[in-house]
């Protein structure tokens, strides 16, 4: 099921960067980087709120091995929880790197992540 007005429904690798699709889920940058080089999220193809816990672990799984080669510029990103999403109705997760000069970087700080991924990357950040 998708929702005309959703953002989150609706993309077209035309216009974002598209880096994993099966037929459940899909894999994209985020529009707004945040002043980040990478943000990306993983997102149902179904417009739902909430997914059972198989798919749940699967895209989680699947947003950090994507993410390892995507954020290979740093040495460790983190997915994050939904707590401050602006888009309620359509489930996603966001993955971004810990850029202490990005737009958001108290909002990180602030919310719960899911997950702490290091790279092959050396470094502290
Ligand atoms: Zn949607």
């Amino acid at each position: 099921m998708k929702d005309p007005e959703c953002p989150l429904c609706n993309f077209s690798s035309k216009k974002e960067k598209i880096y994993y699709e099966n037929d459940k889920i899909i894999i994209v940058r985020t529009k707004d980087l945040k002043g980040h080089k990478e943000r990306i999220m993983v997102v149902t193809k179904d417009h739902v709120v909430n997914v059972p816990q198989e798919l749940f672990e699967y895209a989680i799984y699947k947003l950090a091995e994507i993410g390892l080669k995507v954020f290979n510029y740093t040495p460790k990103f983190v997915i994050m929880e939904s707590t401050f999403s602006g888009i309620k109705a359509h489930w996603h997760l966001v993955a971004t790197d810990l850029d202490p000069n990005s737009k958001d970087f108290k909002q990180i700080l602030a919310t719960p992540w899911l997950e702490v991924v290091g790279t092959e990357k050396e470094g502290i950040l």
